[in-house]
């Protein structure tokens, strides 16, 4: 049974929703041969795809193709609606590392049909976290070193300092448009380097020296 809460606190948080960017690093946007949005593209994950270390992305049947994305997760802390960039940060409660696990054979084939993404980011296991560190930790989220290894193999590293936004510009977007709650999760967007992970693979994700997540893959039984 997945348990929705961050299991490092004394009072445990609720994982709310989750509020996926896209499109945030421009070399990824060019590894998919996608163009950078003049605003962040937004898409939502749903809690139940929540999983922490040392649990199982669970490769499901309808698809033949699922990709890593490790991305810088923010925590909300605070009830936030139309926060500015000057006091986004106070609506923080803390920072996490995930990975935003995408079929990505779904996902191609959705968006040559302009369909949303919700079936290909959507699936149980999707959205491995790690434990949430608290912001008074963290020196600066716009400067931090982001990384996976598949199988002790490097795949993914970059920093936090190249993504397109701010963290504080991110808050502020997105509570333009919806509510944020204590509990819900913003998972930033995915440098380059994005591949696939096969049955068996174990996967490692660091976000600064703060962060760890080590998940493991298998076949849907
Ligand atoms: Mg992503």
């Amino acid at each position: 049974m997945v348990c929705y809460v961050f299991k490092n606190f004394d009072k445990h948080v609720r994982v709310g929703k989750l509020v996926c960017l896209a499109r945030t690093y421009r070399e990824h946007a060019a590894e998919m041969n996608s163009l950078v949005p003049s605003k962040p593209l937004v898409f939502l994950k749903p809690e139940s795809a929540v999983i922490f270390n040392n649990d199982s992305i669970i490769i499901p049947r309808m698809s033949k193709c699922l990709h890593h994305e490790v991305e810088m997760g923010v925590v909300v802390g605070k009830r936030c609606k139309n926060a500015t960039c000057d006091e986004a940060l106070d609506y923080v409660l803390g920072y996490l590392v995930a990975l935003d696990i995408t079929a990505r054979d779904i996902q191609s084939e959705a968006k040559k049909h302009g369909w949303p993404w919700s079936v290909a980011k959507g699936f149980d296991t999707f959205a491995p976290i790690s434990d949430v560190v608290l912001k008074d930790k963290v020196l600066d989220p716009n400067n931090l070193d982001i990384s996976l290894k598949v199988n002790g193999e490097m795949r993914q590293s970059s920093n936090t300092r190249y993504m397109s936004y701010s963290v504080e510009q991110i808050i502020e977007f997105v509570s333009s448009i919806m509510t944020l709650k204590r509990g819900d999760l913003i998972l930033t967007g995915t440098p380059s380097g994005v591949g696939e992970i096969v049955d068996g693979d174990i996967l490692e994700a660091n976000l600064g020296d703060i962060c760890f997540l080590k998940v493991y893959v298998r076949k849907q039984e």
